[in-house]
This record gives structure tokens, C-alpha cells and sequence, in this order.
């Protein structure tokens, strides 16, 4: 397997159940190719009873709960029919699921690991720490303060500081933050996503 944005060879990082379910991943870009094999149909007619007074009667496949037809009741004879065990669920939608879960987790995995490989879980962590420190609870008091706790936003209760810019992230100028509040601090990241303090700093150091 190729990776579609790169182009380079990558891994089977999951081969479940002797290649039932595979998962490809490319850790350089984050790209993930996935093949799972179909559900192989077994159609029966049962009865599906959801109440005492609501019975359906259809053929569907019992592994997966494909619906192929429905049957009226005068043309079948409901006293032989089996009923299906609705809380029994489906074989193959559970093994599904199962396969959703160990992929989204060997994902989160592998990433974690390209972060540790690229320094980015080590300014993350420093980041964090220099958030807890008494340095930043200062500096942050200040800007709170200068602007009466209020949001230069919206003009309500600010609680939060941002970094409109990480250029100088731990000796910023005054004009590098700005007091939030909670809601106006998530319109900030998402007007601007490039702001990003892992990708900056790769920048500046040419990490
Ligand atoms: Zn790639
Ligand atoms: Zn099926
Ligand atoms: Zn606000
Ligand atoms: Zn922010």
C-alpha cells in the first residue's frame, strides 16, 4: 500500500483476524487507508417483534441487519416463523465496531509517537508547564487586571488570557495577549487556525 499524499510505502499496522479488518498508516502525514472485509449476507425471514402488537416480518441478513424485503403478514404463516432475538444485536456490526475502536486507538498511538519523534510533544509539555508557572499567573493577572476583567471582545467577564501571537512566547510584549472570555477564546483559534505553537516553533528552529 501507497500513501495517497506522499506516495511512499507504508505499513499494515493492523491486521485483525488474518486480514479481516487491515489498517495502513502513514505517520509522515497522517494518512490512513483502511480495508475491511463485507459482510457476507445470510438472508432469513423472521419475525420482528417490537411490541405485542407491532410484528414486521422480513428477510434480512441476520450478520449485518441487511434489509432485503417485507413480507405482509397474510402472505406468511407467523405461527412458524422464528422471531428474532432483538437484543442479540448483529455479528457483524458488532465486529465492526470492535475494529472502529482498536483502529481509532493504534491511530492515537502511532501519532503519539510521531510527536515524541518531532520534538512536538516536548514544546507541548513545555508549554504547559509555563502555563502553570508563577511567571505566566503574573503576567496574566496584569493583563486581566489593565482591562478590569473584561473581554476585548465582547466586553464580558474575561477569565482567560490568549497569545495572540507565540513570536515571544514566555517574554511576550504587552500587545502580544489579549483578555477573553471563555466563548470569545474559541472564536480566536478557530478564526485563526494557523495559530499554532507546535508549527512555530518547528519554524523558527527549523525543526
Ligand atoms: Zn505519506
Ligand atoms: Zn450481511
Ligand atoms: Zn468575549
Ligand atoms: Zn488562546
Amino acid at each position: 500500500m501507497n500513501c495517497k499524499k506522499c506516495n511512499e510505502e507504508i505499513p499494515l499496522v493492523v491486521n485483525y483476524e488474518n486480514g479481516f479488518a487491515k489498517l495502513w498508516y502513514c505517520s509522515k502525514c497522517d494518512f490512513e487507508e483502511r480495508e475491511i472485509t463485507e459482510c457476507e449476507h445470510e438472508f432469513v425471514t423472521l419475525k420482528y417483534e417490537y411490541s405485542s402488537t407491532l410484528i414486521n416480518v422480513m428477510t434480512k441478513c441476520t450478520k449485518c441487519d441487511k434489509f432485503l424485503k417485507a413480507h405482509k403478514h397474510r402472505d406468511v404463516d407467523l405461527s412458524n416463523l422464528n422471531s428474532k432475538n432483538l437484543e442479540e444485536g448483529f455479528e457483524y456490526q458488532d465486529r465492526l465496531k470492535e475494529i472502529r475502536i482498536l483502529f481509532a486507538k493504534k491511530i492515537n498511538e502511532l501519532r503519539l509517537e510521531q510527536k515524541k519523534l518531532t520534538n512536538e510533544w516536548s514544546i507541548q509539555q513545555w508549554y504547559y508547564g509555563y502555563l502553570q508557572s508563577n511567571i505566566w499567573k503574573k503576567k496574566r493577572e496584569w493583563v486581566l487586571k489593565n482591562v478590569d476583567y473584561k473581554c476585548e471582545r465582547c466586553g464580558k467577564k474575561a477569565l482567560l488570557v490568549h497569545h495572540k501571537t507565540y513570536d515571544r512566547v514566555g517574554y511576550e510584549n504587552p500587545e502580544d495577549l489579549m483578555a477573553v472570555c471563555k466563548s470569545c477564546h474559541g472564536k480566536e483559534h478557530s478564526e485563526n487556525r494557523d495559530l499554532d505553537i507546535v508549527s512555530q516553533f518547528k519554524l523558527d528552529n527549523n525543526i
